[in-house]
């Protein structure tokens, strides 16, 4: 008798122990199918926001930089939070340092330093109005480390903190192991991979990532999971499947409103702007744009009863556009300066189609219907034998101040009044409050000398 108990009870801790063996097993290599209560995280609650929303919600910073030894063209978002911004602008930072050292170290090149370029633009995306992630596009030209990147963040604006994946999800769901095996499912529906490929094996290779309304999207650098012929490769997860092992809430009753932006009403253009009537005719051409001074030059422009053109850039647009709106109701021009400040001679050309189109479509959504007619290349950098680019007249200028090496009120504008003659076109950069300042003296100035400031396009029609 003593020995069956013995036995009995030896038996029933060795059930007890497989079953909490395999239990363990089991939970471990699948997420939980039921949220974990223990743990009083408070969630993500999934709200769409779109574009239009996300724009209004941060503004845009662009540095560019004229020295003829690294043109750079660099946008980068500004949020509400001080922190978030430091991480950015950190980020920024050491891409235009790297690139720095590789021109400067490879200066000797002359055919490097032709080319040389850095681009960053970016493009934004988010969970929530708090949950927002930033994808930027780095494009380098010059030296070994030329080529494209895609750089993933995600930031908790309200939280103001960085996010890695593992914020996301419960920690011992198993969630790795879950986006592991979606992410090579989805790789080898590319086929992408060939059958000994394995694709990314850690979750460390998933640390790229943005969150795209309710959708995960991953990016692997060309070469990084697959061959590298089959370049930079990205993969999306619907973020519902993971909804029992993360901290992503879905109300669906709340989300299933689709949040449609309205489309802007038509701006009304001036039939036939008046301009001054003096005899000689003189075009103001501002590029960069749009900034918060430009609202201070449309003041200028209409006190003087002047017309001007804004060779504004694509990426910038949407954070101003009452500036854009009101730059059409005012009678003057919009031109096309790319969508991200590229040099159009490193582009291939459906790439300047892209950097142009993109531009145009902004101007077209905002303004409901005006198409930026003209182009002018950043950096003034092309193939100056082309007279149109993608069907669109190429404007450069005649009389160049340099405001950008200068920054000085007077001397800005005294280079622009000296050398001012009938039909000239003048360049200008509104981000400079030396710019706006010197525009006041030359609009007096040129008016009292009997000039009438007007479009490109009036000067062409001439
Ligand atoms: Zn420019």
């Amino acid at each position: 008798m003593k020995d069956r108990k013995k036995w009995s009870v030896f038996s029933i801790v060795m059930a007890v122990a497989v079953v909490a063996i395999v239990l363990s097993v089991v939970m471990m290599s699948l997420p939980t199918a039921q949220p974990d209560l223990s743990d009083d995280h408070a969630g993500y609650s999934y709200r769409p926001v779109s574009q239009q929303e996300l724009a209004q919600m941060m503004s845009i910073q662009s540095d560019i930089h004229y020295g003829e030894a690294y043109p750079m063209g660099v946008s980068y978002p500004v949020t509400s939070s001080q922190t978030v911004n430091e991480q950015i602008k950190s980020f920024v930072d050491s891409q235009v340092e790297q690139f720095q050292t590789t021109i400067v170290s490879s200066s000797a090149d002359e055919s490097v330093g032709s080319s040389a370029e850095l681009n960053i633009d970016y493009q934004l995306s988010c969970f929530n109005e708090d949950i927002v992630s930033i994808l930027f596009h780095v494009q380098q030209n010059g030296g070994d480390s030329s080529g494209d990147g895609l750089a993933a963040m995600t930031f908790d604006l309200n939280g103001e903190k960085r996010m890695n994946l593992s914020d996301f999800f419960r920690e011992g769901s198993g969630y790795e192991q879950y986006l592991l095996d979606k992410v090579q499912s989805s790789l080898r529906d590319q086929k992408v991979l060939d059958k000994k490929e394995k694709g990314p094996v850690s979750v460390d290779q998933l640390q790229n990532f943005m969150l795209d309304g309710d959708q995960i999207v991953f990016y692997f650098s060309p070469g990084s999971v697959a061959d590298s012929s089959y370049g930079q490769l990205e993969v999306s997860i619907p973020l519902r499947l993971m909804h029992s092992f993360s901290y992503f809430q879905f109300d669906d009753a709340g989300t299933s409103v689709s949040s449609q932006p309205e489309a802007y009403p038509a701006v009304t253009q001036p039939e036939s702007p008046q301009t001054s009537t003096g005899t000689k005719q003189i075009a103001l051409t501002f590029d960069d744009g749009p900034y918060k001074n430009t609202e201070k030059v449309l003041d200028l422009l209409d006190q003087y009863n002047a017309k001007a053109t804004f060779f504004v850039v694509g990426n910038r647009v949407e954070y101003f556009p009452e500036t854009i709106r009101r730059m059409v109701s005012s009678g003057h021009c919009i031109g096309n300066h790319t969508y991200s400040h590229k040099r159009l001679d490193n582009l291939s050309p459906a790439q300047v189609s892209q950097q142009l189109t993109k531009t145009n479509e902004a101007v077209k959504e905002i303004t409901g219907g005006y198409v930026p007619q003209y182009v002018r290349p950043p950096y003034g950098f092309y193939d100056h034998n082309i007279k149109t680019i993608d069907g669109m007249p190429v404007i450069l200028w005649t009389v160049d101040p340099g405001d950008w090496s200068l920054k000085n009120t007077q001397k800005i504008a005294q280079g622009v009044i000296q050398n001012a003659k009938d039909g000239d076109i003048v360049i200008l950069h509104e981000q400079l409050t030396q710019s706006v300042e010197a525009t006041e003296i030359i609009l007096q100035e040129l008016t009292n000398q009997g000039f009438s400031f007007v479009t490109v396009d009036q000067l062409m029609d001439k």
